[in-house]
């Protein structure tokens, strides 16, 4: 039974901070819009959710396709992932994920995501740190991404398919 007096049912009653960002409520995370996705090599891309600018993370689904490689990289920041669809694996270490597995990998890693070919698409939910380094199998840096390459990549992408480059202001903080 509930009585009107039941406090646990109470709504907080006073302002939240005024400085406060606004919550980021995204009903369609795997979206049925096909522009969302964010293409960003070969038969890979990633559909942005929170972009946190001021932290320097990134939280976004990374959809790789048959055979898809997310190229070779270091990670100086931890990141966490949760696979939801399909399966894969880093050729540096010989476990395989699947859905519903969670994945933590620790600054130091350098790894290379692989699908494999039976597998027609592979979605994980990926909170990403700091810097990924794209390197060759020695470590030499080739190439970077950070919350920033990852805004910019949405903004001409937003743009290109007509969904305005300030569709990517939503997920942004
Ligand atoms: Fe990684």
């Amino acid at each position: 039974m509930q009585d009107a007096k039941d406090e646990r049912l109470i709504p907080y009653q006073l302002p939240f901070p005024k400085d406060a960002q606004q919550e980021i409520v995204v009903p369609d995370a795997i979206p049925t819009d096909e522009r969302i996705w964010v293409p960003q090599a070969e038969n890979v891309s990633f559909r942005p959710l929170c972009l946190n600018r001021s932290q320097g993370y990134w939280m976004n689904l990374l959809r790789v396709r048959k055979s898809g490689v997310l190229s070779r990289h270091r990670h100086s920041q931890p990141v966490h992932g949760w696979v939801l669809k399909g399966r894969w694996y880093y050729l540096e270490h010989d476990w395989v994920a699947e859905p519903g597995g969670y994945v933590y990998e620790p600054p130091g890693e350098t790894h290379t995501l692989v699908v494999p070919d039976d597998v027609e698409e592979m979605i994980t939910y990926f909170q990403v740190n700091g810097v990924m380094c794209y390197v060759d199998p020695y470590g030499n840096v080739q190439g970077y991404e950070d919350v920033f390459t990852k805004i910019d990549m949405c903004r001409k992408h937003y743009e290109d398919v007509g969904l305005g480059a300030d569709f990517v202001d939503q997920f942004i903080r």
